[in-house]
């Protein structure tokens, strides 16, 4: 294949059929109809609208619909209103959560929808970025975006922003000469890249790839492919709603039917119909549901992770195993050089440590100097005292440079005295950073990193503070002191030198060539840098471990050094259990299928494996969580079923997260977890009580029918039932807290039904005994002749009690209502009261007697009705007791 960055400027023209003076306009115009436009390819009918529309696209809306509307024709318009308010709110909260999910790819549009300047014809022209044509020759300059990637062909101090791509905050400067094939993106420096931004100086190029066909486009391309499905609770909802909508359908038809077929009036027949149908329908569930979720929200992020999707809240609740990074999720992430290493020898930082001679101070003050060089960190307040200094930069490169600080170093001097010229810096893929100073008559590079990368390409090593050529004995032992340092849960960085004199005349003529000058370095020492495990990491491992959720670490670091952090964590992990990237990209998806069971920790891994273990694991059919901060990581953190960015993550990480870290703390992560599962067990309480409700209505009116007595509750009776006790009281549920319980549960199944049996038994089968006796003592009090308005009433008060009494017992399905304390669920109790109070109203104050056909009750009716809901309540905790025995 060929590739621009590894080949001469002509060649590259020649390759891509274009000249220095620039296309032809008639040359550009054939193109651009072979190639396409310079644009990422459009989502199909992403429009708001669409997805607005989209969103009545569900049964429960057009069952809701159909109700609204034949309440509209028969004139009952509270219960149009009802209707129409939920629907409205159930296709804004659609809508608002779709539009969100797609969010990321028009972030990564937008970045190309921009003006350039080409030369074409000998001239230069202004045009819409999307007419770029591959052979084009673009001329950009600071505070461009670049529309295409493109080979530079000139560069005059040029420095372009490639952050979007590569995830460096740092400009890189770009030259014109070749880099070697295979070389990483980052590292390509005669290539520019589509979305980046110039900051510096100007340059020409040629194009060589548009569209989708650059860099920018595969990463659209990646993101785009990992299809966002439905989350677990819209499936069930869809699902559970349609089981209700058909169910009911059937008993409302039955209902008009069996009527008729008494002789009873078709259009008053039909009216219960209606009735019956409103009734039944769990208008109050989705609003419910949203409103727990919302409050899910707002407790997430009072424990310091922002929520981007209202339904990743509930998908929490399922994880099965949560992939964090090490580096201040589980360890504080501050940290400090705790000694250094010369040869075999340790050293402290102010070398107080083991006796040392000359020569070895030498070494250890040249370590310090080359990581205190090789360093992108700075004081913000270096004019204030030393003790209240705030560094800048990763916590890496900052413990370096205040242990180098701290030992008597002085950076600022020392750049005056060797001014730096040139940079690779730091990335994940690659492991380690280059700078180049200029130093007397000559140059002297420095080089930190990843120790086992440095040792590669080192030839000497010092050794007892002189300068001595590594043998393969030197190797073994060199080897074996790296491990000691990381089997101690130490970060290790190997720092390197070499004077390049040699190489001036390049430099001079053809900017710097890394690679030629990257090898045969001189080995200085390991930095061995402590980063503390977070206190409450072990407890919040062992946490985890008991909601059946397995952690993984998946880290830049050394193996040693994560099975070390892992250890102090709790989490103790065999040698065979740990994979590193290098290993991970020799086996095959389905091997690595094959192995992800036993794999606790990913070390020495690269952003792009990270889609491979999700993957992987999601094959296993865990429900992923994983970690990320990168542009790189934006493909891993769209396809985890809860993508987690770190609050220090890139725009584009952020963008594709579900969740956002605020603290990067993993306990954060536990945190949200156990609030997706408190959303759960809420939502199916609010479920269970609606249902409930639904069932006592229905049961009341069939029975009516077929008993062939008038309605034992008339239609309006059951509305101010539906309004007033599955309103407010259902929100309080919303409140209810299970805290430690719902961590002791393995997690939620994806597929598990939001009523499990227990449940049911409450809803269909306590319900029916006790509905079953009011409809007896219903059909007994009208046969021994009692006014049929006072039969209602009172029906109508029993049925409202048992509900608002029995909501104190479905509060939590695994404590008995005597060992739940009231007052830890306050909105509830009031909410309860209130809805007491109205329900009172609708029996005892005149003008509500008017509209609810109701009239006073005695003090002995009155009892029956507290009774009757205390008979309630007994029966529901009869099922607890019983479910509760037998899971024991
Ligand atoms: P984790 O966050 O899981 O602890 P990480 O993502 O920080 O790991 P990387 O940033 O990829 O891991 O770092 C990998 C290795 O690269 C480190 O073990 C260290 O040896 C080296 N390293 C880290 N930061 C720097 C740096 N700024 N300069 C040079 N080398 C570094």
């Amino acid at each position: 294949m060929f590739n621009c960055h590894s080949e001469s400027i002509n060649k590259c023209l020649k390759e891509l059929k274009s000249k220095r003076e620039g296309l032809s306009q008639d040359e550009a115009i054939k193109r651009e109809a072979k190639y396409g436009l310079n644009e990422l390819p459009k989502e199909e009918s992403l429009g708001w609208f669409y997805i607005l529309l989209a969103q009545f696209n569900n049964v429960l809306v057009y069952i809701l619909l159909v109700a609204g509307f034949l309440s509209f024709l028969l004139g009952e318009m509270i219960d149009a209103y009802v209707i129409f308010g939920a629907v409205v709110l159930n296709v804004v909260i659609g809508f608002v959560q779709e539009n969100k999910a797609n969010q990321a790819i028009t972030k990564l549009k937008n970045l190309v929808e921009q003006k350039t300047t080409v030369f074409r014809d000998k001239q230069e022209f202004i045009i819409n970025s999307s007419k770029v044509v591959p052979g084009d020759i673009l001329m950009i300059k600071a505070g461009n975006r670049i529309p295409a990637d493109a080979r530079l062909i000139e560069s005059v101090e040029l420095k372009v922003n490639e952050a979007s791509l590569t995830g460096e905050s740092l400009p890189s400067k770009k030259k014109t000469e070749k880099v070697p094939q295979g070389a990483p993106l980052a590292d390509r420096e005669n290539m520019i890249y589509a979305g980046t931004i110039v900051v510096q100086g100007k340059g020409t190029a040629v194009v060589s790839k548009t569209g989708s066909d650059t860099e920018l486009g595969e990463i659209a391309r990646l993101v785009k492919e990992e299809e966002e499905g439905k989350t677990p609770l819209q499936l069930r909802l869809d699902f559970f709603s349609k089981q209700v909508g058909i169910i009911f359908a059937i008993i409302c038809l039955l209902v008009v039917l069996v009527g008729i077929t008494q002789g009873r009036e078709s259009m008053e027949m039909f009216k219960v119909g209606v009735a019956v149908g409103v009734a039944s329908i769990p208008e109050g569930l989705t609003v419910a549901v949203t409103f727990i979720l919302a409050l899910g929200m707002q407790q997430i992020l009072k424990k310091k992770a922002l929520t981007r999707r209202l339904a990743a809240t509930e998908t929490l609740g399922s994880v099965t195993v949560i992939c964090t990074d090490k580096t201040g999720t589980l360890t504080e992430g501050k940290m400090h050089v705790a000694h250094i290493v010369i040869g075999e020898r340790e050293f402290e930082v102010r070398g107080e440590g083991s006796r040392q001679d000359k020569n070895e101070a030498r070494a250890v003050s040249l370590a310090l100097q080359a990581g205190m060089m090789c360093n992108n960190a700075s004081v913000e307040n270096p004019g204030d005292e030393l003790r209240s200094w705030r560094f800048i930069g990763t916590p890496t490169e900052t413990a370096l440079l205040s242990a180098a600080i701290q030992s008597g170093l002085n950076k600022d001097k020392l750049l005056k005295s060797e001014p730096i010229i040139g940079e690779v810096p730091f990335d994940s893929e690659r492991k380690y950073m280059i700078s180049l100073h200029k130093k007397n008559k000559g140059y002297v590079l420095y080089e930190k990193g990843a120790p086992e990368r440095l040792l590669d390409k080192s030839q000497k090593y010092f050794h007892k503070g002189k300068l001595k050529k590594i043998l393969k004995a030197d190797r073994v032992s060199l080897d074996k002191t790296y491990k000691n340092l990381t089997n101690k849960g130490l970060r290790v960085i190997g720092l390197a030198m070499k004077d390049v004199q040699r190489y001036k005349a390049d430099f001079e003529k053809e900017g710097i060539p890394w690679e030629k000058i990257d090898n045969d370095l001189v080995f200085i020492g390991f930095i061995a840098i402590k980063d503390p495990l977070r206190p409450e990491a072990r407890e919040t491992i062992e946490l985890t471990r008991k909601a059946g959720i397995r952690p993984i670490i998946i880290t830049g670091d050394h193996r040693l050094t994560a099975r070390a952090i892992a250890g102090e964590a709790g989490l103790d992990v065999e040698l065979d259990n740990i994979i590193e990237g290098a290993d991970l990209d020799k086996i095959s998806d389905d091997d690595l299928k094959k192995v992800i069971k036993k794999i606790d920790i990913y070390a020495r891994v690269s952003p792009h494996h990270k889609l491979r273990v999700v993957k992987a694991l999601q094959a296993q059919k865990e429900v992923v969580a994983m970690t990320g901060d990168g542009i790189n990581d934006s493909p891993a953190l769209k396809a985890a079923d809860i993508g987690i960015s770190l609050g220090t993550a890139t725009d584009i990480a952020k963008e594709t997260s579900d969740i956002i870290l605020i603290n990067d703390n993993f306990r954060t992560i536990v945190g949200a977890i156990k609030q997706g599962r408190i959303i759960f067990d809420n939502i199916r309480k609010v479920v269970t009580y609606l249902m409930s409700d639904i069932f006592s209505e229905l049961i009341l009116v069939i029975g009516s029918i077929l008993l062939k007595t008038p309605l034992a509750i008339t239609p309006l009776q059951i509305l101010w039932i539906n309004i007033v006790n599955d309103g407010f009281p259902g929100y309080g549920l919303a409140f209810e807290n299970s805290g430690r319980d719902v961590m002791k549960d393995k997690p939620i199944k994806k597929e598990e039904p939001i009523l499990n049996k227990e449940m049911k038994v409450i809803i269909f089968g306590s319900g029916l005994t006790r509905d079953a006796i009011l409809l007896l003592v219903f059909l007994y009090l009208w046969k021994s002749g009692m006014d049929i308005k006072y039969l209602n009433t009172l029906i109508f008060a029993s049925l409202g009690v048992k509900s608002l009494f029995g909501i104190f017992s479905l509060r939590n399905f695994k404590v008995p209502i005597w060992r739940l304390n009231p007052m830890s669920n306050k909105p509830l109790v009031v909410a309860v009261l209130a809805s007491l109070v109205l329900l009172v109203a609708g029996v005892e104050w005149g003008p509500l007697q008017v509209l609810l056909s109701t009239t006073g009750l005695t003090l002995n009716s009155w009892l029956f009705v507290f009774g009757f809901g205390i008979f309630g309540i007994f029966l529901i905790e009869a099922v607890k007791v019983y479910f509760y025995k037998k899971r024991d």
